[in-house]
């Protein structure tokens, strides 16, 4: 087997990493000549087989158990263990979710085979492709080449390549069984992260509206909140105003928040620094509004206006129809 990618469930569908992790199997594939799998785990009730019947890949493996309908870190191990030692894929893409982030070291570590995490792009060189990774707190990137012949584990950083990109097509269906005893599972997971925290999914927004320490105080927040209300739009911040208790934690983007794509995101009152850009460089449209002309979002924002957000974010609510 070439490439294998598997496919997490989020809330009952196919979680938007995966569609991109997908995609990045798609192009590596065109790239290289090569074939992929996707792999379902537990789906007892057909609901993700269903939906990835028309991604364009050679087959969809579904692994059925009813141990894995439910997450756990010691069921996914052992039935994703299985999967590698029977079909030996030289690459396994995933996305960098939290669930991948638990389980899949593990599978690294049961199997001694390499895992290649939060990667940023691919490169080739000399015929041979390397994983691009961020290293030194994001300040560098490295190429990674897997030497050995073995099966590689990937998993992309959110936004790394777009779902909507996701050629269709349509798939063999292959059911392979899993040896999975109760015993096997000994920790049940509790409830998704998104969700015990609120129900906030940044990564899922298609506008967002993110305010940084521009905003001068606390009491200025509602002035924000009214704006992303207006414009039915997610509320984001940086990271100084989490460390401040202004904002919750699961509202927050760049290297230890969230990484977003969505088509719209407002900087506001955000110098851009890079622990931020990382966890926002996937939106289609950055619009920034800065009173530093200097700010460094603006070489990364396609709309700029140097202005003070206090003034302008009411004249766009007002603007707003
Ligand atoms: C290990 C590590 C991890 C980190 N992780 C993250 C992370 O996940 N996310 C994150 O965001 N940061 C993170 N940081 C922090 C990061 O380095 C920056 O300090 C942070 O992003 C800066 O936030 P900011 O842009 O809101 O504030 P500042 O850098 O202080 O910028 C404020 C900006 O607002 C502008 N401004 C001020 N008043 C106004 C106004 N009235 N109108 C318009 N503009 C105004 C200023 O010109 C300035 O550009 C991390 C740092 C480290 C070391």
């Amino acid at each position: 087997m070439d490439i294998l990618v598997f496919l997490e469930e989020q809330q009952g569908k196919i979680h938007r990493m995966s569609r991109e992790a997908v995609v990045a199997a798609q192009q590596f594939a065109q790239d290289h000549g090569l074939k992929v799998s996707a792999l379902i785990l537990g789906d007892s009730d057909n609901v993700l087989s269903a939906e990835a019947a028309d991604f364009g890949v050679d087959e969809c493996i579904i692994a059925a158990h009813p141990l894995l309908d439910t997450y756990s870190a010691d069921g996914f191990t052992t039935a994703f263990a299985q999967i590698i030692q029977t079909e030996n894929p030289r690459y396994i893409f995933m996305g960098h979710s939290y669930m991948v982030r638990d389980f899949i070291p593990r599978v690294s570590a049961r199997l001694h085979c390499p895992f290649i995490g939060d990667v940023i792009g691919v490169t080739d060189q000399d015929g041979s492709p390397a994983f691009i990774k961020q290293v030194f707190n994001a300040k560098m990137v490295t190429d990674v080449h897997p030497v050995e012949n073995g099966p590689v584990l990937v998993s992309f950083q959110a936004a790394t390549y777009p779902a909507e990109k996701l050629v269709s097509g349509s798939p063999a269906r292959r059911e392979v069984p899993i040896n999975l005893a109760e015993s096997d599972v000994r920790a049940t997971s509790e409830e998704p992260f998104q969700e015990a925290s609120g129900g906030v999914d940044l990564t899922a927004a298609d506008l967002i509206i993110s305010i940084g320490r521009g905003i001068g105080k606390q009491e200025n927040i509602p002035v924000a909140e009214a704006l992303a209300k207006k414009l039915n739009a997610e509320l984001a911040s940086s990271r100084p105003l989490v460390d401040a208790g202004w904002m919750p934690p699961q509202r927050q983007v760049g290297s230890s928040g969230q990484s977003v794509s969505p088509k719209l995101y407002f900087a506001l009152g955000i110098s851009g620094a890079i622990q931020h850009v990382i966890g926002m460089k996937g939106s289609k449209n950055v619009v920034a509004i800065n009173k530093d002309p200097d700010a460094p979002i603006f070489e990364i924002a396609d709309y700029g206006i140097v202005g003070d957000i206090l003034e302008l974010m009411p004249l766009l609510t007002e603007a707003i129809p």
